[in-house]
């Protein structure tokens, strides 16, 4: 529920306005999940809000803790018995959750676990935002930043991401800056175009992934739809209105996207463009795609930079515990 259907639930219970951020405090700051525990609200309260609402979390079905870098992978079980991944991981100092916005994928990205695991359906708007609560109360650790990176395609969930964003910056929860916030997305270019209308100047990432439109239709199938062209005009349509740097994520690929004629391709299509690029070497999942020599990545990042495009290598996170995309759920279907 956003803050106002919350407060107009509870005013229809005969409430007081502050009983609302009484409940909210304990759900959000203090990780009280029961109404019962509430403890100062009275107990005709707690029992009329107990006969009203539900605060449901998914539960943790198995959980690892990367010795390397203390990143932490949950995979948790929905209430219909569906599982979906959230990542903990720490970025420059902050607590990060990494959250999935669907069950599965239906993009079907052939290097993507998720989108090789087919799709079954979107997250609700509750579903979303109780992984950053489970999250926070299982570790203890205050998140601080947000990126829907994990299982599914945000903008394909449109109206349930958007509502959690909402939720999740509101000052009566969890108070999360909107520039603490990411969006990754495949680029659907209608769907960007209708965000940068929505006020809400969060971080938009675009995962490109490819120079040319021949080689992005072998790995996205959803190109053939939507060029790197028309993606490209609506971020930067976003760009202009949010003032906010997009980030561009390029996977590397060996010998499939990894030559010094892409990153010149890339840096040629990026131009004029105020863009951050991530290179991500890939994590294989599927045996044909390796990753680059580290010669070859240092290379790539070399010629965007003299070509005037900034870069970055985003070294992967949790590499010991499958901290993929996807890759926990799958081995947890395939048992
Ligand atoms: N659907 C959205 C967000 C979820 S995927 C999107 O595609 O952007 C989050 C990021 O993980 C994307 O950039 C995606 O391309 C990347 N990703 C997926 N599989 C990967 C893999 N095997 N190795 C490295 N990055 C991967
Ligand atoms: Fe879906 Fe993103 Fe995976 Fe592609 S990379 S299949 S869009 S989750």
């Amino acid at each position: 529920m956003s803050y106002d259907e919350f407060l107009t639930a509870i005013k229809e219970l005969g409430l007081e306005r502050y009983r609302a951020d009484q409940v909210l405090d304990w759900v959000y700051k203090k990780h009280v999940f029961v109404f019962e525990k509430m403890t100062n609200l009275s107990k005709e309260h707690r029992n009329m809000l107990t006969e009203k609402f539900s605060i449901d979390l998914p539960e943790i079905v198995e959980k690892r803790v990367s010795s390397l870098d203390k990143t932490t992978k949950y995979l948790y079980k929905l209430q219909d018995g569906n599982t979906i991944e959230s990542v903990l991981l720490f970025h420059e100092g902050y607590a990060t959750a990494c959250i999935s916005t669907q069950v599965g994928c239906p993009v079907k990205c052939s290097f993507c676990a998720t989108g090789q695991s087919g799709f079954v359906r979107n997250l609700s708007t509750g579903e979303i935002v109780s992984q950053i609560l489970a999250i926070e109360k299982d570790s203890n650790q205050t998140i601080r930043n947000i990126v829907y990176m994990g299982m599914g395609e945000p903008l394909l969930n449109y109206d349930n991401v958007l509502k959690s964003v909402r939720i999740l910056i509101h000052e009566k929860t969890k108070n999360v800056g909107i520039r603490r916030i990411t969006i990754s997305t495949v680029g659907i270019p209608e769907k960007i175009l209708k965000l940068s209308d929505e006020g809400l100047d969060l971080n938009l990432a675009i995962s490109l992934h490819a120079s040319t439109d021949e080689k992005r239709d072998q790995i996205i199938p959803m190109n053939k739809r939507y060029s790197i062209e028309e993606v490209l005009h609506a971020a930067r349509i976003y760009q202009e209105k949010s003032d906010r740097r997009v980030t561009i994520e390029y996977i590397l690929i060996r010998e499939f996207n990894d030559f010094d004629e892409d990153a010149r391709r890339l840096a040629k299509l990026l131009k004029g463009m105020k863009v951050f690029v991530n290179l991500i070497p890939i994590n294989p999942v599927v045996s044909n795609m390796e990753r680059p020599t580290q010669w070859k990545i240092n290379r790539f990042k070399e010629i965007l930079i003299e070509s005037g495009v900034e870069a970055e290598i985003r070294y992967e996170k949790g590499a010991d515990i499958e901290a993929a995309c996807g890759q926990l759920r799958i081995r947890n279907l395939q048992r």
